[in-house]
């Protein structure tokens, strides 16, 4: 019999790698990648994933994360939440006993994603060319098991960042990220103008990019 479409989700890739940022990083993980992104940040490093993958069922996902044999799962994207079925996903990783995070633009709605999830939120800056796409609501959702992340493209960028963080007082509700663009922007200046304003953020560099450059899958 054929599987119900509601089971079912299109797919880019699945890999075990190195958790490369956010609060999890180093942790052997699991990556369940989605296909299909509705934003175009100009600095995407995965486009490969806005079209084509695979249709997989939720039970067959499940299979293979539980293949790799290490407890931490990222669901990641392309736009992981633009499938709605990826809350069923998300949460039948967590009846299975992974330690579970997610990792979503900002542009779509968190509610509705399980609580026991790990959710790392994206907040678009001006040079990411999307910033219009930052669904704001969002952002009361936040608890302390989030994570809010900003990939800061320049100086205007920076500021742009330390602004949001003060006015919506993020830091106070979950851990804050601030990234460099790779390439764009120099990971030192980015930390010596967190350190000069002493702000409660936590600089990071993509680990997996340390260890293996630009390469899909890693
Ligand atoms: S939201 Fe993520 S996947 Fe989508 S375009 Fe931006 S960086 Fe790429």
């Amino acid at each position: 019999m054929e599987t119900p479409a509601a089971e079912r989700l299109r797919l880019t890739e699945i890999f075990l790698s190195v958790q490369g940022e956010a609060r999890a990083v180093g942790w052997p993980t699991v990556f369940v990648r989605l296909t299909g992104c509705p934003l175009r940040c100009q600095y995407c490093d995965t486009a490969y994933a806005f079209h084509g993958g695979e249709w997989w069922e939720i039970d067959t996902i499940l299979a293979e994360v539980a293949r790799h044999g290490v407890r931490h799962v990222c669901v990641t994207g392309g736009e992981p939440l633009a499938q709605k079925r990826c809350l069923k996903l998300l949460e039948a990783l967590c009846d299975a006993g992974y330690e579970v995070s997610l990792e979503t633009s900002g542009a779509l709605d968190i509610a509705g994603v399980d609580p026991r999830v790990s959710r790392v939120v994206d907040l678009k800056t001006p040079g990411s060319k999307e910033m219009h796409r930052n669904l704001l609501s969002n952002l009361p959702l936040l608890t302390a098991h989030d994570q809010v992340k900003f990939v800061i493209c320049d100086r205007a960028d920076y500021e742009w960042a330390r602004a949001m963080v003060a006015e919506h007082a993020i830091a106070g509700r979950c851990d804050v990220l601030f990234s460099p663009s790779q390439s764009e922007l120099a990971p030192r200046d980015l930390a010596d103008w967190i350190i000069a304003d002493r702000l409660p953020v936590r600089f990071q560099l993509q680990l997996h990019k340390v260890l293996w450059g630009d390469t899909p899958g890693k």
